[in-house]
């Protein structure tokens, strides 16, 4: 079949998206040209509206459409518990368990060598912030158990050395490796129980 550039340039679009190989945006591209005209316009414009309507709520960075998120809005949460992950959608399986009434903080990325994200980029001056205002009591860092979460999880724990909250690690369940936006509600319990004190 003859290559179009038209194709072509919508696969490679589309293969920036996450676990999007070759494959699945080459099926994706020639469903998308059975698309009625009034679809495709409408896809585009949801795609390209976007981040018009989602910003990072400035209180813990998960997404909003509000001036501040309905879990920072919320008058039935703690101040006390603040759970700190790497990304927004880190505490989809948190919020599933009935029994976290706490808040989150998200810090937009890890510390690590790997990683491109620069710690000065990384909302941790915010999370002190909150820390000092709201008189948390305990911190639980909840990012993937890697190097990098692991490693995030220390330079938060030295960086709040001298700050009066406790701060825990999620502790068994959560295997070496994995994902904490993977992991299921029932793990992610088991973690919070288990959670050690790391500072
Ligand atoms: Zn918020």
């Amino acid at each position: 079949m003859e290559k179009l550039r038209s194709i072509e340039e919508l696969i490679d679009a589309l293969k920036r998206l996450p676990s999007i190989g070759s494959k699945s945006a080459e099926r994706m591209a020639f469903a998308l040209l059975n698309f009625q005209q009034d679809d495709l316009d409408d896809l585009a414009n949801k795609i390209s509206s976007i981040k018009k309507k989602v910003h990072p709520c400035p209180i813990c960075g998960l997404y909003t459409e509000n001036a501040i998120c309905s879990i920072c809005n919320d008058p039935e949460r703690t101040d006390e518990l603040i759970i700190v992950v790497a990304k927004p959608n880190d505490i989809i399986g948190f919020e599933q368990l009935a029994n976290f009434h706490g808040r989150y903080h998200v810090l937009g990325g890890l510390v690590g060598t790997t990683s491109l994200t620069k710690i000065s980029d990384l909302n941790i001056d915010s999370l002190i912030e909150r820390i000092n205002k709201e008189k948390t009591k305990e911190l639980i860092i909840a990012t993937n158990p890697n190097i990098e979460g692991e490693t995030t999880a220390l330079y938060l724990a030295k960086l709040l050395e001298d700050i009066p909250v406790k701060v825990t690690r999620i502790g068994y369940g959560v295997a070496m490796g994995s994902q904490i936006d993977y992991v299921d509600s029932l793990t992610l319990h088991k973690s919070l129980e288990g959670r050690k004190e790391i500072k």
